[in-house]
């Protein structure tokens, strides 16, 4: 992409809404734009990473054995009557009426609709286990929306529902989603710990939020340090494997940690001094078994092996993406601006050109952006017309894991300069020795 040709309205001054550092930087930045209270529109930088995170979410829902489907945004009231949750929910849900004077609403989660289509198609145990997910926008309520997409009124949400048979199979559907977690959290570079959590409105008794260690965190936490240096699960992990699944879950819940609703001062103060983690945290997913609370009501029944009826065992399980883009800032970041970790950047090389119009600049710069795109490199190439100062102030706002730079002195030598944005570090290296040196 060039960046001429491209659209990012970044931001030079800092603006004053902001009040956490992932706001201000997704708004300098040119990520997104704000319509209304909480209420977002993504530019393309900022789409680029959400779509990234998305990527992501999906390989591991795919590998732990969800099935993708796409369910609407807005809902019918009647769903919600089911199962007593339509006066339930309160103020947090936006409340529609359509023209023939139906109720509707936009979605703030979907466990009714998912258990109506559920219902609809399944009828026997041989069908299970069944998990299915969507990636969706959500509208909440929120009384208050703050910190640009970190706490929105629309937000983007992975949300899973599994299906089972009995609480044992719903358990290991449970645990499949934690190790899935841990895996994608960790990918984008993030350590998230799994926290006892309440279950809130959506009820049941088995919950886990994953929390991400941040001063500006909403969430305080409580946690024994050591889960900071914990192995994440393998990409082999065997999702089939129960007793296996059931280790790695096992493990990951052995020591202390729970958020503040969950907080037992007593337990926590028995761990030695040099362990405890008393912080602030964002939550970042969350996890819930709840057994038959909707699929009682609803009548979302399976044929069991003993030619009975049982209404089925049900989980859901919560990732917010359009959360994680300034979650991952907080997390990611220094005076000069964001730093992306590889795996979620929106390109993975800027490449600037220190003299546009310059034969020999445009010329090398032009071959190293076909020879970085063939070679499967996102590029956005700085072709403007602007200082090099500001062009280097703009390539560290935005974040890219790497710089090239292309300037006529270097170049007199065939060099250019390659920075790894996240150290710092420069070096001189031959035209012909770029691409390698991104590996
Ligand atoms: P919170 O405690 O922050 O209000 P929640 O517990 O109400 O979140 P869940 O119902 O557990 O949220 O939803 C699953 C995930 O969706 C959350 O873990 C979070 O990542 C994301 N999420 C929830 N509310 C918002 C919001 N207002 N803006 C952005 N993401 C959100
Ligand atoms: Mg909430
Ligand atoms: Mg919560
Ligand atoms: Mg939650």
């Amino acid at each position: 992409m060039r960046l001429s040709r491209y659209f990012l309205p970044t931001l030079r001054e800092t603006p004053r809404e902001a009040e956490i550092v992932s706001h201000r930087l997704m708004l300098r930045a040119g990520m997104v734009r704000q319509q209304s209270a909480g209420i977002f529109s993504w530019l393309p930088l900022g789409l680029r990473v959400l779509n990234k995170i998305n990527a992501i979410i999906r390989e591991e829902q795919n590998r732990a054995g969800a099935v993708e489907i796409l369910m609407p945004t807005i809902q019918s009231a009647d769903l919600w009557r089911e199962s007593g949750r339509y006066e339930a929910y309160g103020k947090e849900m936006l409340r529609i009426r359509d023209r023939h004077e139906r109720d509707m609403l936009f979605g703030p989660t979907n466990e009714e609709m998912v258990t109506d289509i559920f219902r609809t198609y399944l009828r026997s145990y041989k069908d299970l286990p069944l998990n299915l997910y969507h990636i969706q926008w959500k509208f909440r309520d929120e009384i208050r929306p703050r910190f640009g997409t970190m706490r929105s009124r629309e937000f983007l949400m992975k949300d899973a529902y599994s299906f089972d048979l009995d609480k044992e199979s719903a358990r290991h559907a449970y645990n499949r989603m934690f190790v899935a977690y841990l895996r994608t959290f960790a990918r984008m570079g993030l350590r998230a710990i799994p926290m006892q959590a309440d279950t809130g409105p959506i009820g049941g008794d088995l919950s886990h939020e994953f929390i991400i260690l941040a001063s500006t965190g909403e969430s305080e936490v409580f946690c024994d340090k050591a889960y900071l240096d914990f192995d994440t699960p393998a990409a082999e992990t065997d999702f089939e494997d129960r007793a296996g699944l059931q280790g790695i879950v096992d493990a990951w819940t052995a020591r202390y940690a729970a958020t503040d609703e969950k907080h037992d001062e007593a337990a926590f103060a028995a761990l030695p001094d040099a362990d405890k983690l008393s912080a602030r945290g964002i939550e970042v997913g969350h996890i819930f078994y709840f057994g038959t609370k909707y699929s009682e009501p609803m009548r979302a029944v399976v044929t069991g092996p003993d030619g009975k009826e049982h209404p089925v065992h049900m989980g859901s399980y919560g990732i917010g993406p359009s959360r994680l883009v300034p979650a991952i800032i907080e997390a990611s970041h220094d005076e000069a601006g964001v730093i992306w970790p590889d795996a979620i950047a929106p390109f993975h090389v800027a490449l600037l050109n220190l003299k546009p119009g310059d034969p020999a600049t445009d010329g090398a710069c032009e071959t190293l952006y076909a020879a970085l795109g063939a070679a499967g490199y996102d590029v956005l190439y700085d072709d403007r017309e602007e200082r090099p100062g500001a062009k280097f102030a703009n390539a560290d706002l935005i974040g890219l894991p790497w710089q090239v730079i292309v300037g006529p002195k270097s170049l007199a030598d065939g060099k250019i300069e390659m920075k790894r944005r996240a150290t710092g570090a420069r070096e001189l290296v031959a035209v012909d020795d770029c691409l390698a040196r991104l590996k």
